[in-house]
């Protein structure tokens, strides 16, 4: 059971006369038991943090604090941190039962019998009692996967470390590790950090999530906060599937001016987004609403682009003008492509940003 702190953590590299900021002052603290997933687009910087934070990588500055005390300047063996990779990192020439007792053999001075006792224990809670004879090849990529936590398990650290821990297994396979890595992580209780680049993977795992771009935290709060009240609109674009559609318009006494329509807003609104001369305007797929005629308030004309039926939703392509907007609506729905429509934008599942 473990804090863990990030305070002002920062890289920079440096080589060739260039540097690159890598991680920008990432500041964050993960409470005890606490699975936080950070997530962002390649590049951003993800890697790199969690590198920093087991030490296989130097900081620039800043420090990674677990329980009050600095880790910074600590080897990765002498913090109590398991890391989980993408790749597995098994050890072919084992046997299940010997990479999951490695490190235990390596740290530790437990006799054979009770260190076979405590893997035979690890590999019962992960299902996998019946290969601890085998070697990784002779495993599936999930099989391999569970062996990997294992190793990372059996050391009972204080803090867990997994970086896409699920990127190397096919679709089905991943939505199914996906519940069970966050049971077993309910289970273990132990402080986990998450990367992903996936946003689906962040929102249905995180207690909480913490967005990075460009190596600088955008938001960090619960799944269902980034999603309904994004920070700004890269947090508002990155989270939600399909994503949020986007296009600017100018606002004006109480209004948001579009060539294609004119949209009168409340004062409260108005009130919201004072001072923007051009202002975002952000509506996810599932709000649009496509209705009869335009007896509605607030009409958006529309042309239908292109209808992806996928059962109980389907995606609809359409342009607003020269602009294409995605939305999700009833499988019931029928459209014809060219098909001129009426959308209806809620007021109060607008995100408007600043533009300038
Ligand atoms: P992510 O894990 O989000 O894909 P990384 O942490 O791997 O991102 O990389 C963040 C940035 O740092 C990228 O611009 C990457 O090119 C750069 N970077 C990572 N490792 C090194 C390195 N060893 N030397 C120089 N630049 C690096």
């Amino acid at each position: 059971m473990s804090q863990l702190e990030l305070r002002n953590l920062r890289k920079e590299f440096t080589g060739g006369g260039e540097s690159v900021v890598a991680v920008d002052d990432v500041d964050l603290t993960l409470n005890d038991g606490e699975f936080l997933v950070l997530v962002g687009p390649s590049g951003c910087g993800k890697s790199t943090t969690l590198r920093m934070i087991a030490g296989l990588e130097s900081v620039t500055s800043g420090d990674v604090i677990v329980d009050g005390e600095s880790m910074t300047d600590l080897e990765p063996r002498e913090r109590d941190i398991a890391m989980v990779f993408q790749n597995y990192a098994l050890y072919p020439h084992m046997t299940t039962r010997e990479n999951i007792g490695f490190g235990l053999k390596m740290t530790t001075d437990l006799d054979s019998e009770e260190r076979n006792r405590q893997v035979e224990d690890v590999a019962e809670s992960l299902g996998i009692e019946e290969l601890l004879d085998d070697y990784p090849k002779e495993l599936s990529g999930g099989q391999q996967q569970r062996v990997a936590l294992g190793r990372a398990i059996i050391r009972d650290p204080e803090v867990f470390l997994m970086d896409e821990p699920l990127s190397n297994l096919d679709a089905k396979l991943r939505t199914q590790m996906r519940t069970e890595l966050k049971a077993l992580q309910d289970d273990l209780n132990v402080t986990t950090v998450y990367v992903t680049h996936d946003q689906t993977e962040a929102m249905t795992m995180g207690d909480r999530i913490a967005i990075l771009n460009h190596g600088e935290l955008q938001q960090v709060g619960t799944p269902l906060e980034c999603y309904h009240q994004p920070a700004n609109k890269f947090v508002a674009g990155f989270i939600g599937a399909p994503s949020m559609n986007f296009m600017d318009v100018a606002s004006k006494n109480e209004r948001l001016i579009h060539k294609m329509f004119d949209y009168e807003i409340s004062e409260a609104t108005a009130q919201a987004i004072e001072g923007y001369d051009r202002v975002t305007l952000g509506i996810r797929p599932e709000d649009i609403r496509i209705v009869d005629g335009s007896d509605v308030q607030n009409p958006i004309p529309a042309e239908v682009h292109l209808v992806e039926p996928l059962g109980d939703v389907s995606h609809v392509a359409l342009n607003i003008g020269n602009k294409r907007f995605t939305a999700a609506v009833p499988g019931g729905q029928k459209f014809d492509r060219g098909e001129e429509v009426t959308l209806h934008f809620p007021e109060d599942s607008l995100h408007l940003f600043d533009a300038t």
